[in-house]
């Protein structure tokens, strides 16, 4: 059993994608729901996500039945980088640099 920690964002997707991980740590918030198998990354405020959906401002750590996002700091292996909010986050980067 490999843990694997993450602490930027953008490395999630890269994490995955390498393998050799059979869980992921990850020490930071993302919205998702029960309803799709996509993460997205959440805006500073917690309150939306980066492609514009507002999120619950709930943390749940576990699976729960909720088509509404809600605020995870657990991704699960199969969960994707929900692709808007890729392009904004790697945009953003490109701007700061
Ligand atoms: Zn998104």
């Amino acid at each position: 059993m490999t843990f694997c920690q993450v602490t930027d964002k953008v490395s999630v997707p890269q994490v995955f994608l390498k393998g050799g991980c059979d869980k992921v740590l990850i020490v930071m918030r993302y919205a998702t729901s029960s309803s799709v198998d996509v993460f997205h990354l959440v805006t500073e405020s917690e309150d939306t996500t980066l492609c514009g959906i507002k999120v619950a401002p709930i943390i749940i750590n576990r699976p729960a039945r909720s088509s509404t996002l809600y605020l995870t700091e657990k991704v699960e292996i199969g969960q994707r980088l929900c692709d808007e909010c890729t392009a904004v986050e790697t945009e953003t980067r490109e701007k700061d640099s």
